[in-house]
């Protein structure tokens, strides 16, 4: 027997509108075909947005998608939006928080927007919303630069729109990837207009920015954490480069093979076990338990050696693992309590030698082992394919994708302890909810519990954790289970007294049903909302919800949103009652 499935069809925008785009890029870049709508349902790490296509959402299907090929033709398509009244969503290559909420949404694609200018003098590179880590590490080092670290994501992310997601970590201690190298921006802002924030912006500077600073505020922490650009679409962004003294290691672009060199080094296993960079070297560390490692790391971080420093653990596994049957099997304590330093010699040799010295003491007096050829070189060896890949995660990028990687839950900037309290609060959570992928023989998602992802950045001031889930796709019963676990998981956060979302999910539904994120920090958002996008143009409801749509959503509250308030009540945070402006909460005491 067949069931009946509703046919899914997407809301058209009206012919005008349509024109009125050809009208701006031409009628070769703006499609309403269905095949080409079909083309950006996909959502690598956004568990709702699956959940939603799963469930035929309607919505999750664009009007129409539209490439802009400049800044202009990106205020154009603004403009067009604002007098028609659609809403948009900007794209690259759709990895994150990318799906489009409201029905009749247009795809503004910026994959023609694909230019960047080195200014090798000065140290900083300009790039357009389709340049990627992959070519921006590759332009650079060609010229004994680079950009200073980048994050976990693979060759294909985009520093533009990593920007508005915050932008950091892997490789984060010393010189910052985006978190403190992005000097400025050029944005189109939700009324169509051009904004130019660094240094550019004030009158008789050079054209290119080279500090984020100018007088007034600092502009750029309104984009950072602006999820989906919802405070404007980035065009331009000029990253400041540092030496690189790596050499130049690759054939060509990194992170894409080309077909001329492939095969030769494929038959050569060149890359399998490739030595570190010249000029670098990685020493992997292993502790007893997750509590010595987090001080023995603490220690390493704030000694003022290294450009990169993580907790990996178990996570080594889908890093480091050529088949996914090996990933499997080394996901289950295999790695244990470990992660890795990485040391460069940007001034001489000596500097290498002087900070391994260091590095080796400060380990041996914390209690842990470094993994070499006398101990555990088996390990050593399991993670060697991580030696490229530390600082340019280029080659392959991050080999968890393999497994359905979907969602990740990054609790905030925190203390040096903070592991500890997510294993043990991942712990409770699998007991709770069960682990998904365990009934397909994946225990990927388990991992968290022994030894979470530890990220360590500003010099080593602060670390933030991951906690991934490995669902797949096409399973509800997984997908709930992502989601139950990430409004348990906050609630715990909170209890145990961190300061709510940090990155992936801040953002509604969280902002309004979580007033503690703040608190009222949901209010602030609101009135710059109203301020940039005051017509709800750019990815809508992404952010913060407006008044009328908090209303609304009293009205109707989602899954989501039950979840949230039931998960309030277990955890005993004060109820939530309407106040009198009746579009917001107010704790009940
Ligand atoms: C496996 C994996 C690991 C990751 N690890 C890290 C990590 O370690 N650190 C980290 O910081 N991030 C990480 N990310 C996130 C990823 O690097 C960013 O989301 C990056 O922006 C993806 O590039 P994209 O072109 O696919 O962007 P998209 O996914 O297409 O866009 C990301 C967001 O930015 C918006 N957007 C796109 N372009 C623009 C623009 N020009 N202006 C304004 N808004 C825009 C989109 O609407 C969306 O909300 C990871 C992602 C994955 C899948």
């Amino acid at each position: 027997m067949t069931t009946e499935k509703t046919k899914v069809v997407p809301q058209k925008l009206s012919r005008e509108a349509y024109h009125a785009l050809e009208s701006v890029v031409g009628k070769e870049w703006v499609t309403e075909d269905r095949v080409m709508i079909e083309a950006y349902v996909i959502n690598t790490d956004d568990a709702g947005a699956s959940l939603r296509v799963l469930k035929r959402d309607p919505r999750m299907r664009a009007a129409a998608v539209v490439l802009a090929g400049s800044t202009e033709e990106v205020q154009g398509v603004v403009r067009v939006a604002n007098r028609y009244g659609f809403p948009i969503v900007t794209v690259g290559n759709m990895q994150l928080a990318s799906a489009p909420v409201l029905p009749g949404t247009v795809m503004l694609s910026l994959r023609r927007m694909d230019k960047l200018w080195v200014d090798e003098e000065n140290m900083r590179i300009t790039i357009q919303p389709f340049i990627d880590y992959g070519k921006v590490h590759h332009e650079a080092a060609k010229r004994g630069l680079w950009l200073g670290g980048s994050g976990w994501h693979g060759a294909i992310a985009k520093p533009c729109s990593q920007y508005v997601t915050y932008g950091l970590w892997q490789s984060d201690l010393k010189y910052s990837g985006l978190a403190r190298n992005a000097v400025g921006l050029t944005m189109v802002e939700a009324d169509g207009s051009v904004l130019k924030i660094g240094s550019s912006a004030v009158a008789g500077t050079d054209e290119v920015p080279f500090t984020e600073r100018f007088p007034g505020p600092n502009l750029h922490g309104m984009m950072k954490g602006s999820f989906g650009g919802t405070r404007g679409i980035v065009t331009e962004i000029t990253l400041k480069l540092h030496p690189w003294v790596g050499g130049q290691p690759f054939p060509e672009d990194r992170g894409r093979p080309s077909i001329e060199h492939y095969f030769e080094e494929a038959k050569e296993k060149k890359f399998d076990r490739a030595p570190t960079h010249p000029g670098h070297k990685i020493f992997w560390f292993e502790y007893p338990d997750l509590a010595s490692m987090c001080e023995g790391t603490r220690e390493l971080a704030r000694s003022g050696i290294g450009i990169a420093i993580n907790m990996t653990g178990d996570f080594n596994a889908s890093m480091c693992s050529y088949t996914i049957a090996d990933a499997n099997e080394r996901s289950k304590g295999y790695f244990h309590f470990s992660g890795y330093m990485v040391v460069a010699g940007f001034t001489s040799e000596k500097q290498l030698a002087y900070e391994e010295k260091v590095l080796r003491r400060i380990v041996d007096e914390t209690g842990g082992k470094l993994w070499s050829e006398e101990y555990k070189p088996e390990l050593l060896d399991a993670v060697s394919p991580w030696n490229v890949e530390y600082i340019l995660n280029t080659e392959t990028g991050m080999r968890t994708i393999r497994s359905n990687y979907i969602s990740h839950i990054l609790p905030p900037y925190s203390t040096f302890e903070q592991p500890l309290d997510t294993a043990e609060i991942w712990r409770e959570l699998c007991k709770e909810y069960g682990v998904p992928g365990e009934e397909r023989g994946e225990f990927h998602s388990r991992m968290p519990g022994e030894c979470p992802y530890g990220y360590i950045g500003d010099r080593g001031h602060q670390m933030m954790t991951e906690l991934d889930q490995f669902p797949e796709r096409t399973s509800e019963k997984e997908l709930l289970t992502w989601i139950n676990s990430l409004v348990y998981l906050q609630m715990a956060l909170l209890e145990k007294g961190y300061p709510g979302l940090f990155t992936v999910d801040v953002g509604e539904p969280w902002m309004t049903t979580v007033p503690e994120i703040g608190p009222d920090s949901y209010i602030v958002m609101r009135h710059m909302q109203k301020v940039v996008d005051p017509k709800g143009v750019i990815a809508p409801r992404r952010s913060v919800y407006s008044g009328d749509e908090f209303k609304e959503l009293l009205k109707h509250p989602g899954t989501m949103i039950r979840q949230i308030m039931a998960m309030r009540d277990r955890f005993g945070l004060p109820k939530l009652e309407v106040a009198a402006e009746e579009d917001r909460w107010k704790p009940v005491e």
